[in-house]
């Protein structure tokens, strides 16, 4: 990806396609902060630089937020290998994931309604809401901040752009690391 996207509070929320900058820019949803000069893009009406750095005006919409992706093995780094009615800390092997509302009766597959349980705690909720069965969770399931360094992150850039040494503390989690 080329650009990277502040929000309008100047904190990295996701990279673009450098397309899909100027097109943020020309609907003027976004202003570009920086550019690379020696990328420079022409058309017959126009010759501007790259852009690799812009900034959102308004809110952050949701087709830009990336989304950590939801795994099991990211379920367990948020719930911190535990299980979260217990405590009790699980090998991967032993991982189960309860959906606290459940399937049955309506419950979905989201970060807000997925713990990790262990299967003892798992069978006794079964199709029932926790405090049926006696039990309570933890922590309220929430969904993981993209920049958590935590987590499995999909999108690796293979090199930090000069551009972005503003917010490489930021990006310092997403590097690939296999050049
Ligand atoms: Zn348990």
């Amino acid at each position: 990806m080329d650009t990277l996207v502040l929000d309008t509070q100047g904190f990295p929320v996701a990279f673009v396609s450098w397309q899909r900058a100027i097109n943020l820019q020309w609907q003027d949803r976004a202003i570009v902060v920086t550019e690379d000069s020696k990328r420079i893009l022409r058309s017959p009406s126009f010759s501007v630089g790259m852009p690799r750095v812009i900034k959102l005006r308004n809110h952050i919409s949701r087709k830009l937020r990336l989304k950590v992706p939801m795994t099991r093995r990211n379920i367990a780094i948020r719930d911190n290998s535990m299980c979260q009615y217990c405590g009790v800390l699980l090998e991967t092997a032993d991982y189960t994931i309860d959906h606290v509302l459940p399937r049955s009766r309506g419950g979905i597959t989201q970060w807000s309604n997925v713990a990790l349980a262990c299967v003892a705690c798992n069978k006794r909720k079964s199709d029932r809401l926790p405090h049926e069965v006696g039990l309570a969770l933890r922590q309220k399931p929430y969904e993981p901040n993209q920049f958590d360094p935590r987590f499995n992150f999909r999108l690796h850039i293979r090199v930090l752009r000069p551009e972005w040494r503003d917010y490489s503390s930021f990006l310092y989690w997403n590097i690939s690391l296999d050049k």
